[in-house]
């Protein structure tokens, strides 16, 4: 990513909104300078700006509003969400909710829930029908949870829960089945065109790239700019 740009994204995110920007080359450029030329890179490259915000500082203004976008291009909001797990490069729900198993606090949990449900099991066989139903609830809410838990951190990470993103099998050390060594959890493009046939996927692939461009331009519009700021 161009130095520049960087530090403007920086500006805009929480944390980074504390520090001015002050390293090196930098120092001749002010807050209000490079957001300014971010401004003007972003002004004929919408959505590559709000790639660009979703994707290194997780906005979710943004990412609701390429959502919108994709989901208006393409007519439909579930293509719209797979042409955002594409751009993101987020796994899709359906290999998410297979990799869940493969996720090793979602294997903890599943032991801890199958011993409550040998509880209450238990209770069904002592016909205590109203202690078998709270154990059940409270064995789905450990399940629910973890599933939970283990897809926003797919999500987070992008890293292969079975090979904890190493792309290698444990203890085999050979290439790991779930991601073939890759070591992230990769949207599946096979998906979109089984499920929407191959003018979906051509139309997805063709909205998808169309945002990647907004954002090389942005970028490089700013860089621009941002060179010129500094010859004045
Ligand atoms: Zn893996």
């Amino acid at each position: 990513m161009s130095k520049s740009l960087e530090m403007a994204l920086r500006l805009f995110s929480p944390k980074g909104a504390l520090h001015e920007p002050s390293s090196g080359n930098f120092n001749a450029l002010g807050r209000d300078d490079l957001i300014g030329a971010l401004q003007v890179a972003a002004k004929n490259n919408p959505q590559g700006y709000q790639y660009l915000m979703a994707d290194h500082l997780l906005d979710t203004e943004a990412t609701q509003g390429l959502l919108a976008h994709f989901s208006e291009t393409l007519g439909c909001s579930e293509a719209g969400g797979m042409a955002m797990a594409i751009l993101l490069r987020r796994p899709q729900s359906e290999r998410l909710e297979r990799l869940v198993l493969s996720h090793p606090h979602y294997d903890k949990e599943r032991r801890r829930a199958a011993v409550v449900m040998e509880k209450a099991k238990r209770a069904h066989r002592a016909s205590n029908n109203h202690e078998y139903q709270r154990l059940l609830a409270e064995r789905n809410v450990i399940l629910s949870l973890a599933r939970e838990h283990c897809v926003a951190e797919m999500m987070r990470s992008g890293r292969c829960p079975h090979c904890n993103g190493t792309g290698m099998r444990p203890r085999l050390g050979d290439e790991c089945p779930k991601c073939h060594g890759t070591g992230r959890v990769e949207p599946d493009t096979e998906l979109v065109s089984r499920r929407f046939g191959v003018q979906m996927w051509q139309a997805v692939e063709h909205a998808v790239e169309e945002v990647i461009h907004q954002a090389s331009d942005l970028v490089r519009v700013m860089d621009r700019q941002v060179r010129e700021m500094r010859a004045a």
